[in-house]
């Protein structure tokens, strides 16, 4: 059989990863990427409007593992666990809540340095050639044909694949031109609120808070979080209403608001660091995409933001992306073994078989990807406001402890998410079915214990009981 050949358009996170799986499995890959090449020292900045590093867990290591379990060592060595959330009040006082009653924890990665061990990864394959500096312009689906600019000759020219790949982010060109071919529902959605980055130094040479939790500072309607990096700083950020950040215009008010609302976060970045970083720092908007279906007949297929972009409450966008391109690898395989054929190379399945592979993949992965969107927004809610609540954290207790008596029929939701791989869309099913069920039980609780005091006050008084005959 010919060489059957993909091309992947966007070198980020999930397009890198994605050209180290196809080319696993036989493919000869292309990947365009408009940036210049991060790897390159004259580069080396960071990805424009993007957190400095983020928070990987079981989904995205479970990705790097299939691929290659060496992969996923070099990044868990990167990585500083974050064993739970430090909640920082008004007043000083923090309060740490573990992630989990096992011990599980998420972890800290710089987004830099995780970009280029992927890009490492990719390059390591001899059937890769990585195009830097290359944009996708237009892509025909059925002639298989996508347009690229080269943005330092600005040549443009035309490329042939099997298979196009959109891994080009949240406002990916390639989606824009399936919704052009296929009866795509999709719905885009800024939410009011944007963010700010911040570093905060190390203090004596040390971290400056503990590092292996993930900091919040809830303030109701907004909050300030930060996450540890390798070279002992914090990179914290400012998620607040655009409405909010309209009235802090100048470094007295930036300082004002710091020392009303974050005191100790203010006193640790310094105040001069911070006003300068709040003048100087973009201010992101966050946005969430939900579309369906992720493919077009045998020829396309989108994946990581460009299919699902979400706010980044969960933690979940990255490893999201990265389940994606496992779980289409899973397919892929399985449609092979179906078909009989002894081999792990995809390329081996015939049109119709890949046809339906990306079919099944699209099927099974909108309603799981439109749920952790789901989850994500709510999540929002979670960190910046309830994780204080009392009922929040009564809940949290007592399925703490029901987890840790019946680890496999009650599992908390972060759990579910963060540090299982059980479908996203199933995992809202079973955190409904849970709910219903500690609700029915409390009411059930609190109804015996009404009755029963109403039973033993009517007693203590003389009163005689009805009979059943008599109610
Ligand atoms: P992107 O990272 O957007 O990469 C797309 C690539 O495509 C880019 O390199 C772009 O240059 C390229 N491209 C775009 N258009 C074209 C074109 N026309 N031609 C060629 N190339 C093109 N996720 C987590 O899992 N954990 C976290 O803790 C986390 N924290 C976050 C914090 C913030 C503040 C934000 C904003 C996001 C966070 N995320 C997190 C989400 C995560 O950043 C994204 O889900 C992830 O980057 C998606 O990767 P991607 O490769 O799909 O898209």
């Amino acid at each position: 059989m010919a060489e059957r050949n993909v091309i992947i358009i966007g070198g980020g996170l999930v397009g890198s990863l994605a050209a180290c799986y196809f080319a696993k499995r036989g493919w000869k890959v292309d990947l365009y990427e408009k940036r210049q090449d991060v790897r390159q020292p004259e580069h080396s900045c960071l990805v424009e409007h993007r957190s400095i590093n983020l928070a990987i867990s079981e989904r995205g290591f479970s990705a790097l593992r299939r691929l290659d379990p060496l992969l996923e060592a070099r990044v868990r060595e990167l990585a500083i666990p974050m064993r739970g959330r430090m909640i920082h009040s008004l007043d000083g006082r923090q309060t740490s809540q573990a992630y989990d009653v096992f011990g599980k924890h998420i972890n800290s990665v710089g987004r830099n340095a995780l970009i280029k061990i992927l890009l490492d990864a990719a390059d390591s394959y001899s059937r890769v050639t990585l195009h830097f500096s290359h944009e996708l312009v237009d892509a025909d689906f059925d002639s298989r044909r996508v347009t690229l600019r080269n943005a330092e000759t600005n040549h443009q020219f035309d490329a042939n694949a099997d298979l196009i790949v959109g891994a080009d982010g949240a406002y990916s060109r390639v989606r824009q031109r399936m919704m052009t071919k296929v009866m795509m529902n999709y719905s885009q959605t800024y939410i009011e609120h944007g963010y700010c980055e911040f570093s905060m130094g190390p203090t004596n040479g040390e971290f400056a808070m503990s590092p292996n939790h993930l900091h919040i500072w809830p303030r109701g309607s907004f909050m300030l979080i930060a996450l540890p990096n390798p070279d002992k700083t914090f990179t914290c950020t400012l998620f607040m209403p655009w409405r909010q950040f309209d009235l802090i215009k100048t470094s007295d008010e930036a300082v004002e608001f710091f020392r009303a609302k974050f005191p100790d976060a203010l006193g640790l970045m310094g105040e001069e660091s911070m006003c300068a970083e709040y003048a100087r720092n973009p201010k992101g908007s966050l946005v969430y995409v939900k579309c369906s279906p992720h493919t077009y007949k045998n020829r396309a297929v989108i994946l990581g933001d460009a299919a699902h972009a979400m706010v980044p409450f969960y933690g979940q966008g990255m490893n999201c992306g990265f389940e994606d391109v496992e779980r289409l690898d899973e397919i892929m395989l399985n449609a092979l073994q179906a078909s009989g054929i002894e081999s792990t190379e995809t390329t081996q399945l015939t049109d119709e078989q890949l046809l339906s592979a990306l079919d099944e993949y699209s099927a099974t992965r909108a309603a799981d990807t439109d749920a952790i969107v789901d989850l994500a927004l709510d999540n929002y809610v979670e960190m910046r406001s309830r994780v204080v609540s009392y009922s929040y954290l009564l809940r949290k207790q007592l399925e703490g402890l029901l987890h840790r008596l019946f680890p496999t029929v009650v599992i908390p939701l972060y759990t579910m998410v963060s540090f299982t791989s059980i479908p996203y869309a199933a995992v809202i099913r079973q955190w409904d079915r849970q709910t219903l069920w500690l609700h029915r039980s409390i009411y059930a609780a609190t109804a015996t214990v009404v009755l029963g005091t109403g039973l033993v006050s009517a007693q203590l008084l003389g009163m005689r009981m009805p009979t059943l005959s008599e109610i």
